[in-house]
């Protein structure tokens, strides 16, 4: 199937590594020129000129922490230098701090706020006009599978996904007029280097082998494994894409079932 994206300009936020950068490569493979940002240059620029020379495509690495405004900002204003315009958008930043009530402090709710949802809404704001001129865009919002699933010790995951959830509906119902859909992504475990690092620490405090570890949560995972990145970028392609034009609005799973959830 054609997605009917060649040529269309993406901006994905936190895509040097993981599921960010699976996302890059699912956009490039289908014709977008991308700007991809993140904080650590040399990883960022590595994946820039990874997927340019792949998928000969343009593809800008800009560095910026999505946890500081003036940082979104100035990302967002070199993107546009380089781009020209923004077509699609795709949220997404680091995991927030992880922990039960009791673990987390004050402050680990301030930075989450920051940024997996003050970043989303500066974004949008930054980028939104031009899309509202064109009336053409696509937003796609990294989640997690916790907005339909609440997940043990991660309190602070489980309440901002959330904001992030309602954030994107409401738009959804203001932008749709513009031919702009707006959608989540909620992904179950999926394989990403920091899903094999958190294997790996636990295994050590147990003493077991981080494949154990991994064995242990995908058989809690109807389909007995967990995503790979890829599976994960290539919904968001679609719903990135021209043939995604009537969907708007929802949030969609990709977690192999993990969310036993009838809606
Ligand atoms: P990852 O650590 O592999 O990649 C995170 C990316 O975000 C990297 O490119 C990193 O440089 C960038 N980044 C982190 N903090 C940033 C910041 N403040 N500003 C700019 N860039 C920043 O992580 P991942 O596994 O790909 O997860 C991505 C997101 O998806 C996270 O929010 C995570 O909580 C969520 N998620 C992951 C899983 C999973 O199983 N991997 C499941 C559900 C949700």
């Amino acid at each position: 199937m054609d997605l009917g994206i060649r040529g269309k300009k993406a901006f994905v936020a936190a895509g040097s590594k993981g599921i960010g950068k699976a996302v890059a490569h699912a956009l490039a493979r289908e014709g977008a020129d991308l700007v991809i940002c993140a904080r650590g240059r040399e990883e960022l620029e590595g994946t820039a000129m990874e997927i340019g020379g792949k998928y000969g495509v343009k593809v800008k690495a800009v560095v910026c922490d999505l946890s500081y405004e003036e940082s979104v900002k100035a990302a967002v204003s070199e993107a546009l230098d380089a781009l020209g315009r923004i077509d699609i958008l795709f949220t997404n930043a680091g995991g927030p701090p992880v922990g039960g009530f009791e673990d987390v402090k004050i402050e680990d709710w301030d930075y989450a706020y920051k940024q997996n949802f003050k970043s989303v809404v500066e974004l949008c704001k930054l980028i939104i006009p031009g899309m509202k001129e064109r009336k053409w865009g696509r937003i796609i919002a990294l989640t997690s599978v916790s907005v339909k699933y609440t997940l043990d010790r991660m309190i602070i995951s489980n309440s901002i996904r959330l904001a992030v959830t309602g954030f994107i509906k409401s738009l959804s119902i203001e932008l749709a007029p513009y031919n702009i859909t707006v959608n989540a992504v909620a992904p179950g475990y999926t394989l990403t280097e920091r899903i094999k690092e958190i294997a790996r620490s636990n295994a050590e405090k147990e003493r077991v082998k981080p494949e154990d570890i991994i064995r242990r949560i995908a058989k809690n995972i109807p389909m007995g494994r967990m995503a790979d990145p890829m599976e994960i970028a290539d919904v968001v392609a679609f719903l990135a894409s021209e043939r995604a034009s009537f969907i708007t609005g929802v949030t969609l799973p990709v977690d192999g079932g993990q969310s036993r959830h009838p809606l």
